[in-house]
């Protein structure tokens, strides 16, 4: 990848837009580090938790992104962790959904509470919902969350789909070694269900520091083993530029199949993402290695003017890119589940 020139002319004001003309207007939002799984390439086995008292509360959480909508953001994806796990997350949902320039809140859930939960999100207002699974064989799922649960998992796709939940797309993480077999099973189940898989590249935001490049399964890898057993793939023109996803039809016309390949195909360029970690912290990035603490902040008082001057320095020290396989790049403190995929 080719590093821009800054672009000095960008407003250097309180605005969303970085110093290389990037549009930040999606806010990734965790709500809570704790998890029901154990994914090897996210947490580890033996966790230790933010205490209570560290979480934003929901009104702090809507608070900040209400300033954060102010000033350019347009879309909530609710993460974790496992969001599921926070108490009444539909409060929540119902706090975001009415801030009047946020178009849409969204969730990202391993799926194992949305059984008993699809209902009230649906009636909360949850516009959309990605559910990630990597496996649909109990032995190997369990293999890779280190936990069982698959058949709750699929339980609340089902009851998702009765509340009226339409594009539901699915998440599964590609590693070399550990999941080849579950590709073929997985690509065949959501073309049969119509849901739009997404096979995502491993990161190095493993607890257990684990991730190793050789490790990286890649989107062309995972096409080339669909495309051999189940058929051919073209590519879909004029995909929305803030998709990370690369996204494929098979060429029968039934099905949509998606690649997102930060580590083999960056997509930094067209980032429009900022996040807000269940702790009260705007980062810039996945990979920042700082944080802007808009806990204390609110906290002490704080004004939404110094909000939003806390924000807008976040976003004007974004760097270009993450740096992955370069001398530059250097890993987070925190692995996934402590910021928020
Ligand atoms: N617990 C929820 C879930 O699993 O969907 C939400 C949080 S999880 C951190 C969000 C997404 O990040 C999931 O789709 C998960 O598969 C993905 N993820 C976690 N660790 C990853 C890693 N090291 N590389 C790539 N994706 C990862
Ligand atoms: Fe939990 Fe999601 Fe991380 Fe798996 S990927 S351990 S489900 S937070």
């Amino acid at each position: 990848m080719s590093f821009p020139e800054k672009d000095f002319d960008a407003p250097a004001n309180k605005s969303l837009v970085d110093e290389f003309g990037r549009h930040h207007t999606d806010l990734r939002i965790s709500v809570t580090d704790r998890c029901n799984l154990r994914c090897g390439y996210c947490m580890p086995l033996e966790a230790s938790f933010m205490s209570q008292q560290r979480l934003l509360t929901y009104d702090e959480v809507a608070r900040c992104a209400n300033v954060a909508s102010e000033m350019g953001i347009q879309t909530i994806r609710l993460t974790g962790g496992e969001p599921l796990m926070r108490p009444r997350l539909y409060q929540l949902i119902e706090q975001l959904t009415q801030l009047p320039k946020i178009q849409e809140v969204a969730l990202t859930t391993n799926g194992l509470l949305l059984a008993d939960q699809a209902e009230g999100l649906a009636r909360a207002g949850l516009s959309r919902l990605n559910v990630s699974l990597d496996s649909l064989d109990e032995a190997r799922f369990e293999k890779i969350a280190r936990r069982s649960g698959l058949q709750r998992i699929l339980e609340g796709l089902e009851e998702a789909r009765r509340q009226g939940f339409r594009s539901i797309r699915m998440n599964a993480v590609s590693i070399r070694g550990l999941t080849e077999q579950d590709i073929v099973p997985l690509a065949k189940f959501c073309r049969t269900h119509c849901f739009h898989l997404r096979f995502i590249e491993f990161m190095p935001l493993d607890a257990e520091d684990a991730w190793s490049r050789e490790d990286v399964l890649t989107g062309r890898e995972v096409r080339q083993i669909i495309e051999m057993h189940i058929g051919e793939l073209s590519q879909i023109k004029g995909n929305n530029p803030g998709q990370p996803s690369i996204d494929y039809t098979y060429v029968d016309g039934s099905g949509i199949v998606g690649f997102i390949n930060p580590v083999s195909q960056p997509f930094c360029d067209r980032c429009d993402r900022l996040r807000l970690t269940a702790d009260g912290q705007f980062r810039n990035c996945l990979f920042s290695t700082t944080d802007w603490d808009a806990r204390t902040l609110l906290r002490e008082g704080g004004s939404d003017e110094e909000l939003q001057g806390l924000l807008a320095a976040c976003v004007g020290a974004k760097h270009f890119s993450h740096s992955i396989g370069t001398e530059a790049f250097q890993r987070p403190s925190r692995a996934m589940y402590q910021i928020g995929g």
